[in-house]
């Protein structure tokens, strides 16, 4: 079999009213996706999606008239046009899901088969005053989730843990709680400083209080030994690297005790290949895996095959905020909305690939280019 051709699709959901990201300092009124497909020879093809593809364009040739399955070669090739161009893993993905189609397997099994499935974490995404956050939080928990991450980003931390005070207090032990700092990195357009390793000690302090599962991203992306010497200082686990572009950087945080929870997304940073060599280092090292997901449904759905078939996490992350971040708004390019079950778990289907099917109505409707 060989590969006949990459296309490259762009599409953009509007969103009224718009989206208040907590780490976003502008209103999203648009939710964009990237659709890669991967045709064969023999009529199958691979999709992926989760990052935008930029710097793609004219690199198709040397991915055309190679064997599909060649994956750690397209792997080499991705990391070269990552290094002079662009992120372009949405295609890793798609490779995937061709892989698995091709051998009539669900990825998850192909990557190791530990499961088929994984609890989830409801991943929220607004800030919210104290009492409609833990109104929030006791709907979460009424949809069968156990265990929920709030956002700090009020301006002032004081206000933050008063909003996670109003949630421990109503919920109880009923949920573990994460805590997104969202101080690793920043949106183009935004100037302000990450907390320096003093402003985060006193809130990691009152986050040990609260008994919240783990601290994410409380410092710089690059603050080594911020993060390794906060870990000395507290308890708590200290979650980091969702946007940590080079693979050889988990090494190096791994090896400097810098974190707790390793967060690559295979959407952004490496694709499935190249973190299922993370996830394997981060369990050999005692670090647990557990991807940031916050792209679309088919970049969560890529993650979780990775995270269920390969390693033992407690979570995945579930980006999902009703009313303002729906599984609709999501995964509005899906057939069928990822959504969890009952027991706030994600099952992940036995189809061929990575188990998803596009939405060919709303992607002629919101096609961009
Ligand atoms: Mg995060």
């Amino acid at each position: 079999m060989k590969i006949t051709g990459i296309e490259i699709s762009h599409h953009r959901l509007p969103l009224d009213p718009p989206f208040h990201a907590s780490w976003d300092t502008q209103p999203r009124v648009a939710f964009d996706a990237t659709i890669v497909r991967v045709t064969t020879d023999e009529g199958l093809v691979g999709i992926g999606s989760g990052d935008t593809m930029t710097g793609f364009a004219g690199h198709e040739r040397f991915f055309v008239g190679q064997d599909p399955l060649a994956i750690e070669r397209h792997y080499r090739i991705l990391t070269n046009i990552q290094f002079h161009y662009g992120r372009c893993w949405p295609l890793d993905l798609a490779l995937w899901d061709l892989a698995g189609k091709i051998t009539g397997q669900p990825v998850w099994k192909l990557l190791g088969g530990l499961s088929d499935r994984i609890p989830a974490y409801a991943s929220s995404g607004t800030l919210r005053q104290p009492e409609a956050l833990a109104d929030a939080a006791e709907a979460y928990l009424a949809r069968g989730f156990k265990a929920l991450k709030i956002r700090f980003h009020r301006g002032d931390w004081r206000a933050d843990i008063k909003a996670l005070e109003a949630v421990r207090g109503r919920i109880g032990n009923r949920l573990e709680l994460m805590v997104d700092c969202n101080q690793g990195w920043r949106m183009s357009w935004d100037a302000y400083a990450p907390w320096t390793l003093k402003e985060a000690v006193p809130v990691a302090r009152e986050l040990e209080r609260l008994g919240v599962y783990w601290m994410e991203e409380p410092l710089h992306r690059a603050d080594r030994e911020g993060m390794r010497r906060l870990r000395e200082m507290v308890d708590i686990r200290i979650a980091g690297g969702e946007m940590t572009r080079e693979l050889s950087e988990f090494r190096d945080l791994i090896r400097d005790g810098c974190l707790d929870v390793l967060q690559p997304d295979a959407a952004l940073v490496g694709g499935i290949t190249g973190l299922r060599r993370v996830a394997v280092m981060a369990q050999e090292n005692n670090v647990l895996f557990t991807p940031h997901t916050w792209t679309n449904g088919m970049g969560v759905v890529a993650n979780c095959h990775l995270t269920a078939g390969l390693c033992d996490a407690p979570f995945v992350e579930f980006p999902y905020d009703p009313p303002e971040w729906s599984t609709k708004r999501r995964d509005f390019m899906m057939a069928t909305p990822l959504e969890v079950d009952a027991d706030g778990m994600i099952v992940l289907s036995g189809a061929p690939g990575l188990g998803y099917a596009l939405d060919e109505a709303v992607l002629a409707k919101t096609r961009i280019g």
